[in-house]
């Protein structure tokens, strides 16, 4: 699932392609991925240009000269931006120029549009982008009894942490999942902040994860991968077995040595 290294990789990529491109037409065979009829979002677009492209969380955003339309690869997707449309996609985006976005989902994504941010519910209702924020707003966010995994997974609280990365930034971090929010110490809630940049630059750097595709479907680069899916191997700090726990509706992979 794509997080925010890659939407803030793909957004980079798509603001240097897209900027000032006028958009044609939107057309799909799923309007359930819509938050609009195909008709009304397509006299919405119609004619309009893109003014920036950048991600929130994992979302990216397309700013229009009126209005915005946000996309989601929810568990991820095969996309393109070429002169014609990649064959069996669910989704594509005509520009003017003759350029076309074509976008196949892995499993349902969303494409929705609004004329403002506040006024795009999916949008509206997400929390601020975790990078976004400062060191103290983000620290003021880690508090109450959910656990560190909740909390941080948790798009409503703060935007663009996902499974993929989560395990990493808590052992980088030495934290455990389960810890509640306020519990941490004033240092251990910096230590978080300063880790989670520390990972989501050198990633997004790296064009995000090797095992995703840009926009020119050429893969990412970063494969590093500390504690991550490595269940029973050594600890890179310690040596410790690597741990694989049920936490939630879902596993995390801890060093239980490290991460308190
Ligand atoms: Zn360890």
């Amino acid at each position: 699932m794509p997080e925010w290294p890659e939407l803030r990789a793909w957004s980079g990529q798509a603001q240097q392609a897209l900027q000032g491109a006028a958009l044609d037409r939107i057309e799909t065979q799923n309007e359930k991925m819509l938050n609009l009829p195909l008709e009304a979002l397509n006299a919405a677009v119609r004619g309009r240009r893109v003014r920036q492209v950048r991600n929130m969380g994992k979302w990216m955003l397309f700013e229009l000269d009126e209005g915005l339309l946000g996309l989601n690869f929810n568990m991820g997707a095969d996309f393109c931006l070429d002169r014609r449309p990649m064959e069996n996609t669910r989704l594509q985006v005509f520009f003017a120029d003759g350029r076309v976005f074509s976008i196949r989902f892995w499993f349902l994504g969303y494409l929705v549009y609004g004329r403002s941010l506040a006024l795009c519910p999916a949008l509206a209702s997400l929390g601020p982008d975790c990078m976004a924020l400062s060191k103290e707003d983000f620290c003021a966010l880690l508090k109450g009894r959910r656990s560190l995994k909740n909390l941080l997974l948790d798009q409503h609280t703060l935007c663009g942490i996902g499974n993929f990365y989560l395990h990493d930034l808590l052992f980088l971090a030495g934290l455990h999942p389960a810890r509640q929010a306020g519990s941490l110490s004033q240092a251990e809630k910096e230590g978080l902040f300063e880790a989670m940049h520390a990972l989501f630059e050198r990633a997004a750097a790296q064009g995000g994860a090797a095992y995703e595709h840009d926009l020119f479907f050429q893969s990412g680069h970063y494969r590093q991968s500390f504690v991550g899916y490595k269940e029973r191997q050594a600890c890179p700090r310690c040596g410790a077995p690597i741990e694989k726990i049920k936490l939630g509706a879902s596993h995390v992979y801890l060093c239980a040595n490290c991460q308190h």
